[in-house]
């Protein structure tokens, strides 16, 4: 793994720059908010902050030579805690707030901060965020408490009010391809390209994509869903789409993949450009078989299907409707 170091994460210069400064100026604020999609990073950044936050250096914090560094970065400080969510929803449970709440009030054991990273809070319930108020409205002054969530707006507004927020933006496609190489991951320049792309700019969601060959199933999936879309019967397309079920974040991911498809299918028949982006194949059959008009009307209804699945609605209702939906849009 790379050091814990700001310089070691990819991207999000303006949030790095931010929080440097307010390091170095020893006013890392007591309550932090990070909020981005899943994949861009988030946990990774509350990592190196809590390092810093422990660093014993006098200049650039977290050094990542000095002992608390290499606890922090081992796993193994006393003074950093992880608080995770529990269940299908993921959110952080009420008896565990309380425990933090316990906890911030002792003083820490080796650093002069201590920091609690509660994350993905998205999900957590209204009461364990009002029980997790009182600890910080009234935080002790060597506690640092950093929230991760996909976006703040699931969380109480009393809580975004006493909390500074950074939003993590996604990368650009370059950025995405040094970090996956800086991971040591195996893979053709051709694959990564298309992986950087497909994610657009979401670091995570490249490694895990390039990850036991996700990447090469989903643009398997997508090639399918089109050959499914252009077959003059149902049950081409309803066999691809029920082949997701089983796995809702590869559905998500070749919906997206899926979508961007639909926009460089769409570049090239306005614009005749001979790019076809990240899956030639896919998109050049869309090129092909599906008009201007049938492709715009993918585009609409995809973020009608896009959403049962993060509302999690059963995966075989969301297929059937995306098939409706999708099929409705080619005029059959
Ligand atoms: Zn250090």
């Amino acid at each position: 793994m790379n050091n814990l170091s700001f310089t070691s994460f990819f991207g999000n210069s303006g949030v790095k720059e931010r929080l440097i400064s307010l390091i170095e100026n020893n006013k890392l604020p007591h309550a932090i908010i990070l909020e981005g999609e899943k994949g861009l990073g988030k946990k990774t950044l509350a990592k190196i902050i809590a390092a810093a936050a422990v660093c014993r250096n006098e200049g650039q914090r977290p050094c990542g030579v000095c002992s608390q560094c290499i606890k922090a970065q081992a796993g193994s400080h006393p003074d950093i805690s992880f608080i995770e969510g529990t269940g299908k929803m993921g959110g952080i449970p009420v008896d565990y707030i309380r425990k933090v709440r316990g906890d911030a009030y002792i003083v820490p054991s080796e650093a002069e901060k201590k920091v609690f990273i509660l994350v993905d809070a998205d999900n957590t319930g209204v009461a364990a965020q009002n029980a997790f108020l009182k600890v910080f409205e009234e935080p002790p002054k060597f506690s640092v408490f950093i929230i991760t969530c996909e976006s703040s707006a699931n969380l109480l507004e009393t809580i975004r009010s006493r909390a500074v927020a950074f939003t993590l933006a996604p990368v650009s496609t370059d950025e995405v391809i040094n970090a996956v190489n800086g991971q040591g991951i195996q893979c053709e320049p051709d694959i990564l390209n298309q992986a950087a792309i497909v994610s657009g700019g979401n670091i995570g969601k490249a490694i895990a994509s390039l990850n036991d060959n996700k990447f090469i199933l989903i643009n398997q999936s997508v090639s399918d869903l089109v050959q499914g879309l252009v077959s003059p019967t149902e049950a081409q397309l309803l066999t691809a789409l029920h082949l997701l079920e089983k796995d809702r974040d590869l559905a998500r991911s070749v919906l997206d993949s899926f979508e961007l498809c639909l926009r460089d299918a769409l570049c090239a028949k306005c614009e005749g450009s001979g790019q076809l982006g990240a899956n030639p194949e896919a998109t050049a059959a869309i090129v092909r078989y599906i008009n201007t008009k049938q492709i715009l009307s993918l585009l609409e209804n995809l973020e009608k299907i896009s959403l049962p699945l993060d509302r999690f609605t059963g995966m075989p209702l969301a297929m059937t409707y995306a098939c409706a939906l999708m099929r409705k849009s080619v005029g059959k």
